[in-house]
């Protein structure tokens, strides 16, 4: 059975996750990382597993722009935004016009991608989700059994807090800072706090000591619980009744953990359905977010199409490291599975791999039965100058091209070029030579073994054969080894060196072949 398929039977038999409720969050404090989509596409096809087996299911996605700036991407101006260090995401300016804030400018792109590739959840700003007051219960209730979540903290980093520590951060009412701050004091209608100047390496706060609401309200925030307290109460507070995490909060003492004891101990609230998901690596690197560049779900996602974003996610089980490699050979393969798995299901084999392709699918309609070019064909072809791209197809369908066949073609063309100028291997960027064979400057001898190879090639069809016919031919007439394979780049690809010699001739139409190594045939 399918993997999200195994979650959701496991969830509705269980019978205590109800209503269902599919949630994940995160910090929009830069460019989305290719990690991140895998989380939100690993919640989707749980999503989309329940809904399969006809359960109602809700699904949102808690954008936290509520969460100070605690890091400097490289790509944004550092001397700018330093000094909003430590401040919530969304009372900082976008760096670019457009948006209306850091936070948005980032949560926004967010969506876009996984919008694109075909998840849609409710989006939750974290900002909005304190400012409508649905926080402040839950902020009362912390601040009011911080000796309960003190006890937590002690069992889970064994230090003890200060009897006047509480979970809660103010922002500060003359810098905005929500990093900088400390409460010493909670009556029980307003929390006593600090802006301590040197608390952090990072950013300083301003020394400011005041007395404020901990509770937020329309146009205003107010602060936030730390966030291994805040992600239990934003369950509770949402109704989340199934959410994942990656597995760096998953392990054991981790904040998953934390957030099962406070559930338990301060809560009273059911711990949602949990899983852990692994890392997406890109070129066997796990980038964080903050560095982004190369494993930015942007940069993936301009080099192979949306579904194959998705397909790729989504038939690697949610517990096993996927790691991309955009070099070499891999986005041609993973079109190839992605064309096997349509295959499955259109036969309608009922097999894991039709059911991947199902799940692939950026729209919620199927796309019906129809022949999909190769890509490393797509590829081969559209690097040779004298073929008509669709005339191609349609011989080797067998027919002409649907409408859709035609727009797949052009479709994958567009990836063809990206993989081609950027990622393919070498021996794939040949292209047949267009120069004249009377400007090549070949002996007698090397024109001997070339008419004699196009003979050759006319009867013998497969690459390895061709290997050890040459081989003979050499012997046979006696030429330069050397001279013979330099005759035969050159006549080939205007190149005095070049890929194994079946292998290339194989790549090119016979005729063509044949027509150049038989040009000057006297
Ligand atoms: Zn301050």
């Amino acid at each position: 059975m399918y993997w999200a398929d195994k979650i959701a039977n496991e969830i509705i038999d269980s019978k205590q996750h109800l209503p269902y409720w599919v949630d994940d969050m995160k910090t929009p404090s830069g460019r989305v990382h290719i990690g991140s989509v895998r989380a939100v596409v690993t919640h989707d096809l749980i999503r989309r597993a329940l809904f399969d087996l006809g359960k109602k299911v809700t699904f949102t996605y808690v954008l936290e722009d509520h969460d100070p700036m605690d890091g400097l991407p490289i790509y944004v101006d550092q001397e700018k935004y330093r000094q909003e260090m430590g401040k919530p995401l969304f009372m900082i300016p976008s760096p670019e016009p457009g948006y209306k804030s850091y936070g948005r400018r980032w949560g926004e792109e967010y969506i876009e991608i996984f919008n694109k590739i075909g998840v849609h959840p409710k989006i939750i700003w974290g900002s909005e989700l304190y400012m409508s007051g649905k926080m402040n219960n839950a902020v009362q209730l912390c601040l009011d059994k911080a000796s309960e979540i003190r006890k937590i903290y002690k069992k889970f980093y064994k230090k003890e807090r200060p009897k006047d520590w509480y979970p809660f951060s103010p922002r500060c009412g003359k810098c905005n800072k929500i990093s900088t701050t400390t409460v010493t004091a909670w009556d029980g209608e307003k929390v006593t706090y600090e802006c301590k100047i040197d608390g952090l390496e990072w950013t300083k706060g301003c020394g400011n000591k005041g007395k404020a609401s901990p509770f937020s309200s329309n146009n205003y925030f107010a602060g936030k619980l730390p966030w291994k307290v805040e992600w239990p109460c934003k369950w509770n507070v949402i109704g989340v009744t199934i959410e994942g995490a990656g597995k760096d909060h998953m392990s054991a003492g981790s904040s998953h953990d934390f957030a099962k004891l406070m559930c338990k101990n301060v809560l009273n609230y059911p711990v949602p359905y949990a899983f852990s998901h692994e890392f997406f690596l890109v070129g066997g690197r796990k980038m964080s977010s903050s560095k982004g560049f190369g494993s930015s779900a942007l940069e993936v996602s301009e080099i192979i199409p949306p579904y194959l974003v998705r397909f790729m996610i989504s038939r690697v089980k949610f517990s096993k490291q996927i790691d991309f490699d955009p070099f070499g050979m891999t986005i041609p393969n993973l079109f190839d599975e992605y064309d096997k798995c349509a295959g499955e299901y259109w036969d309608n084999k009922g097999t894991v791999n039709a059911r991947i392709f199902e799940v692939s699918q950026v729209s919620s309609k199927q796309p019906k039965m129809h022949f999909l070019p190769r890509f490393r064909d797509i590829a081969n072809y559209s690097q040779l100058p004298n073929i008509k791209l669709e005339k191609r197809f349609e011989e080797i369908k067998g027919s002409k091209l649907t409408d859709i066949e035609i727009k797949d073609l052009y479709d994958r063309l567009t990836y063809v070029f990206i993989w081609l100028s950027k990622y393919a291997p070498d021996e794939y960027k040949y292209q047949i030579s267009i120069k004249s064979v009377d400007d090549l400057n070949l002996s007698e001898i090397q024109w001997r073994f070339l008419n004699d190879l196009g003979n050759i090639w006319q009867k013998v069809s497969e690459p390895e054969n061709l290997q050890s016919e040459i081989f003979r031919l050499i012997k046979k007439i006696d030429i330069n080894t050397k001279d013979a394979f330099k005759a035969l780049y050159t006549v080939v690809l205007d190149k005095d060196h070049g890929p194994r010699a079946g292998w290339l001739l194989k790549k090119f139409p016979k005729k063509d072949i044949i027509g150049r190594l038989t040009s000057n045939q006297k």
